[in-house]
């Protein structure tokens, strides 16, 4: 279960709503109400999930991770890479990084708008993970 789970709200809850919701559920199954040991686990739970996504800088990088996590979960990723370390091809407009089976991995300038983005060899069925927010991140 992730945190949005235990908290029982989606991923895209504001903090107000994360907030009356841990207090909700803090309410019910807060331990000195309750001597029920599976209680106290949960409250213990919720507490962790509510200290994480109420604090905006540690929610973003749960989030991210719980991003990764899924994309190493549905694809079969060889390698990560910042995309500063791919090889430029300014004619085409393309960013390039060789396979390690000798196909390539091509990513278009256009599809650089998201935080990391997987791009599929060529010629095999490795994916490659690009990592992009990390640019914007030392610009900011
Ligand atoms: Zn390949």
């Amino acid at each position: 279960m992730n945190f949005y789970d235990i908290l029982e709200i989606g991923v895209d809850a504001s903090d107000s709503e994360i907030r009356s919701q841990y207090q909700r559920l803090a309410r019910t199954i807060h331990p000195d109400k309750s001597s029920a040991v599976d209680n106290h686990e949960k409250f213990i739970q919720i507490s962790e999930a509510y200290q994480v996504l109420s604090d905006p800088q540690k929610r973003k990088e749960y989030d991210d991770n719980q991003r990764r996590e899924k994309l190493y979960q549905e694809w079969v990723i060889s390698e990560e890479l910042l995309l500063e370390e791919l090889d430029y091809e300014e004619q085409d407009g393309i960013y390039i990084h060789t396979c390690r089976c000798g196909g390539q991995y091509i990513l278009a300038v256009e599809e650089v708008d998201v935080p990391e983005i997987v791009v599929i060899c060529d010629n095999c069925s490795l994916a490659l993970l690009v990592l992009i927010e990390n640019i914007h991140d030392k610009q900011n």
